[in-house]
């Protein structure tokens, strides 16, 4: 939007001026002068009370002189009432505006074409507060958050009001992703694909993961008390490529890695998405958000996971050509696992864990499994250890993997799971329904994704709720 910088001039000397006086009488009334500090919160007090009236001025003059009679929708016509006043919230705080309203057709619907105009809805949240919100949103908890944005825009919002907006922009992504999923079966989409081979990359990683979330429904009117609490597994999915990281730029981890023999990598590009489904169903979203990514294409598609089951056996599915590799953290944990659960003398355990540890480095599945053998008699863990090694055998070389330059640890892109799961829906204070857990996870996908400018523009172009 352009405006003149002329009057912007003029008015920032009137402002100065206006505080120039505060200031004066501040330091009579008081003895001293005002602080930097209490200079500027004054002005940004001042600057958001210009903004509120400032456009309930401008939307009030937007109306023009109102004509008797419209067209209504319905093919009848609508005769002007009255001006009528509305509020909007706004990033400024709540505006008042007055436009002209029409009503008396036969279908009994009235309007008010100002409304219509610009997008505005009588009452609710505007678009660009709606971004500020859910931004809160994804990032606090529910309960955090109207502290959170009253520090940066200087006004009250409820806790609910914060809830409903994060939520409506994960019902928007989640339609996106319906979209996606609708799109990636049409003859159109499958041709425009083929015209664009330089979309495919020479290696993209795909990673998935499972993270509990704790679901505990609010009571509804007229419930005694809320229906038991559950736990769902929230299913989540990173795309991602990977680029070395140049030395300059290395961490200590990095450095640690490298003298490990380890390449040095970092991930970029980096998508997710999530969701409270069913394998078979996740198992779309995977598709479909894999077409966007060119992943059947790829000529090197790698997987990274737990041993889940679930998980190889829909890379087996959707990507029989793709690499599987045991996400390297998971593999140590499960040796660590042992360790607790076989030795009490720390000094034991780190003897039995340090060498097995680089076996699993190295590759050498064998003695791996040979030596969680070795205690499973007494020790329930190794037992398990033992199927889990020899399960996962082919997708623990990592030896190989090394070799071949690939990451087989997510750990630097920080697990899926935790950005979105542990980083927010787990945050203390945390209440869930599903819908609700779903549609926060997902707008915090999109924010995590760098999708959040676009989904805050499909937000701004909702047509109004009638
Ligand atoms: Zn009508």
């Amino acid at each position: 939007m352009n405006y003149n910088t002329e009057t912007i001039n003029q008015i920032a000397t009137a402002f100065a001026a206006m505080f120039k006086t505060a200031v004066k009488e501040q330091k009579v009334s008081s003895g001293s002068n005002p602080t930097i500090a209490e200079i500027e919160m004054g002005m940004r007090e001042a600057i958001r009370e210009i903004g509120e009236q400032a456009l309930g001025i401008l939307l009030s003059s937007l109306q023009s002189t109102p004509s008797l009679e419209i067209p209504c929708k319905c093919g009848g016509s609508l005769r002007y009432q009255r001006m009528r006043p509305a509020t909007l919230v706004s990033v400024f705080g709540r505006v008042s505006y007055e436009r002209a309203y029409y009503a008396g057709c036969t279908c009994q619907k009235g309007k008010a074409p100002l409304d219509e105009t610009y997008g505005l809805e009588p009452g609710a949240v505007t678009a660009g507060l709606s971004a500020l919100l859910s931004l809160a949103g994804i990032a606090f908890s529910y309960n955090e958050s109207p502290c959170w944005i009253n520090e940066y825009l200087l006004f009250d919002v409820a806790e609910n009001t914060v809830r409903t907006q994060t939520e409506q922009m994960g019902a928007l992504q989640a339609e996106q992703e319906q979209a996606l999923i609708t799109q990636c079966q049409t003859e159109a989409y499958l041709q425009e694909r083929e015209r664009h081979p330089e979309r495919i990359v020479t290696r993209l990683y795909g990673s998935m993961d499972a993270a509990k979330v704790r679901i505990e429904p609010r009571p509804k009117k007229g419930e005694a008390k809320a229906p038991h609490e559950d736990w769902r597994d929230m299913k989540v999915l990173c795309w991602y490529e990977v680029e070395p990281v140049p030395p300059a730029q290395r961490s200590a981890r990095h450095r640690a890695k490298v003298a490990r023999e380890q390449p040095a990598l970092r991930a970029k590009n980096l998508q997710y998405f999530s969701d409270i489904i069913p394998a078979e169903k996740f198992g779309k979203l995977l598709w479909a958000t894999g077409c966007e990514r060119y992943a059947d294409r790829c000529p090197d598609l790698v997987f990274l996971g737990d041993g889940a089951e679930w998980i190889w056996n829909l890379v087996d599915f959707y990507y029989p050509q793709a690499r599987q590799i045991v996400d390297w953290f998971h593999a140590e944990e499960h040796l660590e696992e042992v360790a607790q659960a076989a030795f009490t003398d720390p000094a034991q355990r780190t003897a039995w864990l340090d060498p097995v540890t680089q076996d699993l480095w190295d590759g050498q599945l064998q003695r791996v499994i040979a030596t969680c053998q070795a205690l499973a008699s007494t020790c329930l863990k190794a037992q398990k250890a033992v199927t889990y090694f020899t399960n996962n055998a082919e997708r623990m070389r990592y030896d190989r993997f090394r070799a071949d330059g690939y990451m087989i640890g997510s750990g630097t892109i920080e697990s899926a799971c935790k950005q979105v799961v542990t980083h927010r829906l787990d945050l203390p204070g945390a209440q869930w329904e599903v819908d609700g857990a779903v549609h926060t996870a997902k707008a915090r996908c999109a924010w995590l994704s760098g999708d959040w400018h676009s989904l805050c523009q499909r937000r701004a172009a909702l047509p109004l709720a009638v």
